[in-house]
């Protein structure tokens, strides 16, 4: 390939995802640091393609990437990437708490069913004490891994390159330095550098603030009431949510701690004896059916938010031709296609009618302290740094 128009750093996601959408009409060359692409959050999540998320701009790229899984099979997806598992979202303290979302979803035609008796849907439910809940036939589960390697495949058909092995150390405009002190040139940069995007910031003497948040997923081992067409389900505001997986329940108690990773590939970690309790203690208050599991095996990955918790994508207010996939939080694989989408339209010169790119705007401002959720539970949301 001659010089590219487009380099894209970070091989997850969000990164291949953009390079797959735009390699039709630009030469793409797409840098990981890692051995392979794919290789950090892409391979730790939970897969659950959620649209019913609290940001409106996360439900409008999640409803692109659903409607891209029900659409026909393409050259470089002839089998299936996702399932349709359906999805039942609850509230156990809150009724509210997701309302904005449904009346969203329900005015663009989701179907989203009240549910008075959630078990009959979902029996891991049973006992569990709601206040709310809902059953949403179209949610999906995603095989990330096959969707990446989809991405890469179709790049690599179209022409474009990757390189894996390299890390970007420096971005000025229109030009990369790798770590081995080469320089490559392209008229577009994308950083789609997940959890590493802060400490780019930092070199390259630009102020975005990037927080990546460790949360953790554990397995129930074995379980009677497991069914790979279990509906995977979600108690938001007190946090918890399993999906079926391998004969049991893949859980997670949505644990948040911020932690910055070091330079370089490597980001998933172990899971601490706290969040196991934490855990342990969430399945028996909320989620009954699962009182006797013990909380087996798992890691923990990093998920990275902007402060408001809303995706930063496009150009760089202050960088001509660097442009932003990043802060996609915990809604990463719900967004993917999306990304893609809206990133290769701006580039292309075109306007996403379903997205507001002043929405997203990667220089948006942000406050120094921003709320997490150290155990999950909306209730006790605390206030921390949103700059190392
Ligand atoms: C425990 C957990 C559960 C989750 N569950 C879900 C879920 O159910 N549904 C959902 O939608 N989302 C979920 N997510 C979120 C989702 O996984 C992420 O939002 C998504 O993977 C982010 O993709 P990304 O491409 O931005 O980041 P990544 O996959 O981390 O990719 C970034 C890439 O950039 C590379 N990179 C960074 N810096 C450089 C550099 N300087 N030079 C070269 N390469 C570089 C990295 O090596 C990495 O491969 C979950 C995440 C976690 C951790």
């Amino acid at each position: 390939m001659s010089a590219p128009d487009v380099i894209v750093i970070g091989g997850g996601l969000a990164g291949c995802s953009v390079a797959w959408h735009l390699a039709s009409t630009h030469r793409v060359l797409l840098l990981e640091q890692g051995d392979h692409p794919g290789g950090e959050a892409t391979a730790q999540n939970a897969g659950m393609l959620r649209t019913m998320g609290e940001d409106p701009t996360e439900r409008a790229l999640a409803l692109r990437t659903q409607a891209w899984m029900e659409g026909p099979p393409c050259q470089d997806f002839p089998e299936p990437v996702s399932t349709r598992t359906g999805a039942v979202l609850a509230l156990a303290c809150d009724p509210d708490h997701l309302s904005d979302a449904v009346a969203h979803l329900r005015a663009r035609g989701e179907v989203l069913e009240d549910l008075a008796k959630p078990a009959e849907v979902a029996p891991i439910l049973a006992g569990a004490p709601l206040a709310r809940a809902w059953y949403q036939p179209t949610a999906r589960i995603v095989d990330p891994h096959a969707l990446n390697q989809g991405f890469l495949a179709g790049l690599r058909r179209m022409g474009g390159q990757v390189r894996a092995g390299v890390q970007a150390v420096d971005i000025a405009s229109g030009r990369v330095t790798l770590a081995s002190g080469e320089q490559l040139c392209a008229e577009h940069v994308v950083l789609a550098t997940g959890a590493w995007s802060a400490q780019l910031c930092a070199r390259m003497g630009i102020r975005r603030s990037f927080v990546p948040i460790r949360r953790a997923l554990m397995h129930s081992g074995p379980h009677p009431l497991y069914s790979p067409e279990h509906p995977w389900t979600w108690i938001d505001d007190v946090g918890v949510y399993v999906r079926p997986e391998s004969g049991g329940w893949l859980m997670s108690a949505c644990d948040e701690r911020p932690d910055y990773p070091s330079p370089g590939p490597g980001s998933q970690g172990p899971v601490p004896e706290g969040t196991r309790a934490l855990l342990s203690d969430k399945l028996q208050r909320y989620l009954p059916a699962l009182a006797q599991a013990r909380p087996a095996g798992g890691w923990t990955g990093l998920r990275t938010f902007a402060p408001d918790r809303r995706p930063a994508l496009g150009p760089d207010p202050e960088r001509p031709g660097l442009w932003w996939a990043a802060g996609l939080g915990g809604f990463g694989v719900s967004c993917s296609v999306g990304v893609g989408q809206a990133i290769s339209s701006w580039i292309r010169g075109e306007t996403t009618a379903w997205l507001h790119a002043g929405s997203v705007n990667p220089g948006r401002a942000h406050p120094s302290r921003w709320l997490i959720r150290p155990d999950g539970d909306l209730r006790h949301a605390k206030l921390a740094s949103a700059f190392p």
